[in-house]
């Protein structure tokens, strides 16, 4: 069985094919600018086909960009597949399902209904989400279509982690609770590490998704008790542009200072904030890394982080009582060998021992704590994509 993975954003849309026979990938690629000029890109996974990056291609709309995706797919030369036919389903990942939705579904009309009436909730994401499914039942008539929301891991969290302290009404009238999100990468990355603990009775796991977002959850076999992430993606620990947790007081003062509308402002959180706002210099924590020495707002920016991420971990021991894992995932959590060992600083009174020369290997799975370590310490490459394809063949063989 063959499934095309679509994440689609408001003027992207980026794509795997993945033959679930032995879940190996076939190309993978993007779609930019839709809307605009159009760009495709085209990575073949088979040896002798040829990559395309980056060429100009027509994509008025989120169809064309299906179009180019599944005429580069099929091409006689460079193709993966045959036809089209061979594609059995799509699967999606739609950003917010509110509390409509604690799992992965087949797309229907009700299903789309739902996930439009979602759209307060994710006004940036489900629309084009929407668009991206639009398009593959557009283009791919009678494929089946599954949604695979990032908030429904989150769903199993108890009402004290998930409600917020204002009157209750907001919660039952318009749905304003914690949602959380990075949920597909969370249940994989929880999953693999409870695994790799042995599948022990009553695990307790946090998993630190570190990236351009950053999120951490709080993980009771396996499911979900608690995660940073709220209503929506701003909240939780800083990250490379969005500020994370603040003060709500800070919004009215900066907009009465400042005159800012209310788009203003949240475009300043969401856009200018974190490391980024703080740093002066960048979102990347590369960059960061090598402006630290010389420039103190790169080095306060990174400290900020680390300590936040830090204070989220004690947090989670402390609800769970106690914690058996940690795990590393995403840009951050996979790559910055650093940026973990600073993290895990200071943890060794919890059962924290982070072996340098382990945290310092490159590997897509690996324990990066000492053997004496009480709390094992893993990084876990994420794979949101499988999951999503995973999601997608259950639902369309049941
Ligand atoms: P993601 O959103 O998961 O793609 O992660 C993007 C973030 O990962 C960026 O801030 C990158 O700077 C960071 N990243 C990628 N590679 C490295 C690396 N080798 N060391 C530190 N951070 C990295």
């Amino acid at each position: 069985m063959k499934i095309l993975v679509i994440n689609a954003g408001s003027s992207s849309l980026k794509y795997q094919l993945i033959d679930m026979d032995n879940e190996s990938l076939l190309a993978k690629g993007l779609c930019e600018r839709i809307g605009l000029d159009g760009k495709f890109t085209y990575k073949p996974l088979i040896d002798g086909k040829t990559k395309i990056d980056a060429v100009d291609v027509p994509m008025p709309t989120h169809s064309e960009a299906i179009q180019a995706v599944l005429k580069a797919l099929v091409d006689p030369e460079n193709g993966v597949i045959k036809s089209m036919d061979e594609i059995d389903a799509c699967g999606h990942r739609v950003l917010h399902g509110g509390m409509e939705f604690t799992e992965s579904c087949l797309v229907d009309d009700a299903v789309e209904e739902a996930i439009k009436r979602c759209i307060p909730l994710g006004p940036l994401h489900n629309p084009a989400n929407l668009m991206g499914i639009k398009a593959c039942q557009d283009v791919m008539p009678g494929t089946p279509q599954v949604a695979v929301f990032d908030t429904a891991f989150h769903m199993t969290m108890p009402p004290k982690a998930y409600i917020y302290a204002i009157p209750y009404e907001y919660y039952e009238n318009d749905n304003v609770r914690r949602y959380g999100f990075h949920g597909t990468s969370h249940r994989y990355v929880s999953a693999r590490c409870v695994e790799l603990l042995g599948n022990p009775e009553h695990s307790k796991v946090i998993c630190c998704h570190l990236g351009n977002g950053s999120s951490l959850s709080a993980c009771i076999d396996g499911k979900c008790a608690d995660t940073t992430m709220g209503l929506g993606p701003l909240a939780g620990v800083c990250m490379g542009t969005r500020c994370g947790d603040i003060d709500g007081t800070i919004i009215e003062y900066l907009m009465g200072r400042h005159g800012y509308s209310i788009e203003e402002m949240m475009n300043i959180l969401n856009k200018k904030s974190g490391v980024m706002g703080i740093s002066g210099v960048s979102s990347d924590f590369r960059d960061l890394a090598e402006a630290e020495e010389t420039n103190p707002r790169a080095k306060l920016a990174l400290d900020k982080f680390f300590y936040d991420v830090k204070k989220s971990i004690g947090a989670y021991a402390a609800a769970m009582g106690g914690v058996d894992a940690i795990v590393f995932t995403a840009g951050i959590g996979e790559n910055g060998v650093e940026d973990r060992s600073r993290i895990c600083e200071g943890l060794e009174y919890m059962g924290v021992k982070i072996d340098p020369k382990r945290n310092a290997e490159r590997a897509d799975e690996h324990l990066i704590s000492t053997d004496d370590s009480k709390v094992k310490v893993f990084v876990i490459a994420t794979n949101e994509e499988l999951m999503i394809a995973r999601d997608t063949k259950a639902i369309v063989e049941k």
